[in-house]
């Protein structure tokens, strides 16, 4: 039996970090992770401009109850005349700020009648003006390499103008389900089949970390069946995922197949409940991941084993995602001999920190516990732990993010 922390471990170093590296429109990088470290062209904002809808003035030139003649009207967009001593110019959010004006008065805070501005309350020096470059600065870091990116890193990019960016590849993942008792949703079943719900779940948790599911292939249990689709997967894809077939059955012939393409399995019990037999290997050099058969397992299994290693192959910085300790709200005391992952909610305390009550049917068949779960919280092996005790929380917004 291995460990749960040295499985993870081990199999997040199952493949080395991309080497390849391809450029891309912005629209297109969106879920893909950055293989360079990008630095600023430009000071943001470019030009020191209004935060407000309202009057640019030098505040040297205010004096309570005095009115300024209004000399311009800057709207965003356009370029302003120098400020004549003794004005003050109309703007708006975002109109760029006059040269000689550092302070503006917001609209509300003005009368204005006849061309003549009156101020109704004394303002602050250089009060509501964005500075030229106090966002960010042209030369200092933007973004880091291994950086996935996202909406809020859209945003940043577009703002320094870059439209295309340098990108590792989409990693290609392989999934392969097992089994002769599986038939596809949406296709006819007999009594005796159950619909694969893992081919289209694996599909989902790849493509929701931004890799692609590129196959998604069924094998019988049979080994003719299973050696053609790991060759196929192994010619096309980056990772194989490997889904059921893998225990000590009489149909468990993933090992068996394995092995006769010349791909000895790397490590095979993880002392982590549910999800037990998982296993890693190398067909021609493309990782292999084995994992159990049991939908609710093999989601366990990839939220915390797996999608490490997915995120190394995309070329990620954070491999781990943040784990944190929160309370556990249940009616029965836990233990087991087996680090336990038990499907969790986090529910708002009313402190609003969060704590955690677990599903009642903990059950490695229980489907129905994932779409309420929002993570999983670890059970240390051979310990007891009772209601009102901290347990560690894998929040699957971060761990399948
Ligand atoms: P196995 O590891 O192949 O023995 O499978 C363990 C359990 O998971 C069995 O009850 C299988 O019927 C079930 N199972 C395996 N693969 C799938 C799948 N793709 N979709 C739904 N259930 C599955
Ligand atoms: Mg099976």
């Amino acid at each position: 039996m291995l460990e749960f922390d040295d499985a993870q471990t081990r199999l997040a170093n199952g493949a080395p970090r991309p080497e390849a590296t391809m450029e891309a429109a912005l629209r297109d990088a969106v879920g893909l992770v950055l293989a360079h470290d990008l630095t600023a062209t430009l000071d943001l904002p470019p030009a020191d401009n209004s935060a407000m809808d309202g009057y640019a003035l030098r505040h040297a030139d205010y004096r309570e109850g005095a009115a300024l003649p209004i000399d311009q009207i800057v709207y965003a967009g356009h370029a302003p005349q120098p400020l004549r001593a003794g004005h003050a110019a109309r703007l708006f959010t975002g109109s760029l700020m006059p040269a000689g004006a550092d302070t503006v008065v917001m609209q509300e805070d003005t009368r204005e009648a006849d061309g003549k501005l009156d101020i109704t309350r004394a303002p602050r020096e250089g009060q509501h003006v964005r500075r030229r470059g106090e966002d960010t600065r042209a030369g200092s870091p933007l973004l880091a390499a291994g950086t996935r990116i996202g909406p809020a890193q859209v945003a940043l990019l577009a703002s320094q103008g870059i439209a295309r960016v340098t990108v590792h590849p989409a990693v290609r993942v392989g999934i392969l389900t097992t089994g002769d008792e599986l038939v596809a949703p949406g296709e006819p079943r007999d009594t005796h089949q159950i619909y694969n719900s893992n081919g289209p779940m694996m599909a989902a948790l790849v493509e929701g970390m931004g890799a692609r599911a590129t196959h998604v292939l069924h094998a019988q249990d049979n080994e003719a069946a299973l050696k053609s689709a790991f060759q196929t997967l192994a010619r096309d894809c980056d990772l194989i995922l490997s889904i059921g077939g893998v225990s000590v059955g009489d149909k468990d012939l993933v090992k068996p197949v394995l092995e006769s393409l010349g791909a000895p399995l790397d490590l095979w019990r993880v002392r982590m409940k549910p999800g037990k037999p998982v296993a890693m290997a190398h067909v021609d050099g493309k990782p292999v991941v084995c994992l159990p058969g049991n939908p609710v397992s093999a989601f366990a299994v990839f939220a915390v084993l797996v999608s490490p290693l997915v995120r190394r192959m995309q070329g990620r910085r954070e491999l781990f995602p943040q784990v944190s300790m929160l309370t556990l709200r249940t009616d029965v005391p836990r233990q087991d001999s087996r680090e336990e992952f038990l499907r969790v909610r986090r529910e708002l305390d009313n402190g609003g920190v969060g704590e955690l009550h677990a599903y009642d049917r903990q059950g490695s068949g229980v489907l129905s516990s994932l779409p309420w779960a929002t993570g999983l919280a670890r059970i240390p092996a051979g310990h007891t732990v009772y209601d009102g005790e901290k347990v560690a929380y894998y929040d699957f917004k971060h761990w399948l993010g």
